[in-house]
């Protein structure tokens, strides 16, 4: 069922003022907007389904990697992302992503300084997304056929779920601006679209070293797997991350360095909406909302009738009619 931001919003004052009052905002606002948009939901988790072998990805092999940013140049000026220079006026170097980047390099240097390793932190194209999932709208889609997950604005209320649900920290948050965007790495589908001659993302086309590449994600995990097998012991645990990490995502990293130490996590192998099933059965019959409350109401008569005994048993001894 569609739904406009204006109907999302009644629904939301609609379903959620009983709880909002006992200062529930926090469950109650998916609950009202998710029973109101089940069909949606329903509709989104047919972009799961996508065939690996049409899945688009890109291979980040950081031991090629020499740091040099082109990508990152190149990724803004694809997407049409003023560079972020804001550190110093004039290297594009920010800190984190941001809704002016949405690819990053960066740099890992162990505590001594002996040892040292490039980074580059874009969406990882879930196979099954947190952020999607998080959605109550469907603000972010993944793409049937290529699995690229893509934010879709006029479904987005700002509510900035997607980023609690990202297990890596991409979505980033527009935060000036009337109408906020949330801002991420769509595999330059915009850009290719918009220019059918541009064949590939910008970060791949400019990469002097071939460190990253694009290609479906049958094709890139079979060269990541040949990679480690060529040489065994060069790359940490001879892992492909990406391969089974978070359910498994399109985007493959390979590191000599440790994945978690280059700001790759211990994410596991389940992807995060298969660990939350329970709990959006409870959010979708208003269990917990409805028990938050119940629980609320109960303390504020037990509370109440505690203080009642009290007042009554003080006028009985002094004789003074207590204020309320
Ligand atoms: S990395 Fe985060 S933003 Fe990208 S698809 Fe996965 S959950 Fe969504
Ligand atoms: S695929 Fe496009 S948007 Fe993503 S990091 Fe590369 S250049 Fe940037
Ligand atoms: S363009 Fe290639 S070598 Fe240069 S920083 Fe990006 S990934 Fe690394």
């Amino acid at each position: 069922m569609a739904m406009t931001r204006r109907e999302a919003f009644k629904t939301l004052a609609k379903g959620t003022l009983p709880v909002l009052a006992a200062g529930c905002v926090s469950t109650a606002l998916p609950t009202a907007a998710r029973a109101a948009d089940d069909n949606e939901l329903e509709s989104n988790s047919k972009y799961r389904k996508v065939d690996e072998a049409h899945a688009l990805g890109l291979l980040y092999d950081a031991t090629k990697c020499v740091g040099c940013k082109s990508c990152m140049v190149k990724c803004s000026e694809y997407n049409e992302l003023k560079p972020d220079t804001r550190v110093d006026g004039i290297h594009q170097a920010p800190p984190s992503l941001n809704y002016f980047t949405k690819n990053l390099i960066k740099l890992y240097r162990s505590d001594d300084g002996s040892d040292h390793s490039y980074f580059k932190q874009q969406c990882m194209h879930c196979i099954d997304p947190g952020c999607m999932n998080a959605c109550m709208f469907g603000g972010l889609r993944k793409d049937e056929e290529t699995g690229v997950v893509w934010w879709y604005g006029p479904k987005c209320v700002g509510c900035r779920y997607c980023q609690i649900a990202c297990p890596f920290h991409i979505p980033a948050f527009q935060w000036d601006g009337f109408n906020p965007k949330i801002v991420k790495c769509e595999l330059c589908r915009t850009p290719m679209q918009k220019d059918p001659s541009k064949k590939e993302p910008g970060c791949t086309k400019v990469c002097p070293t071939n460190a990253v590449i694009y290609g479906t994600r049958k094709d890139l995990l079979a060269e990541a797997k040949r990679r480690v097998a060529a040489a065994p012991g060069k790359y940490y645990q001879d892992k492909v991350y990406g391969e089974h990490d978070a359910g498994g995502t399109q985007v493959l990293y390979l590191s000599r360095v440790g994945y978690d130490k280059i700001g790759l996590p211990d994410v596991g192998e389940a992807s995060i909406p298969s660990t939350l099933k329970y709990s959006h059965m409870a959010y979708k019959w208003m269990v917990l909302p409805l028990l938050l409350y119940g629980t609320m109401v109960a303390l504020a008569s037990k509370n109440f009738a505690h203080h009642s005994h009290h007042l009554v048993e003080e006028q009985k001894e002094t004789g003074l009619r207590p204020q309320l």
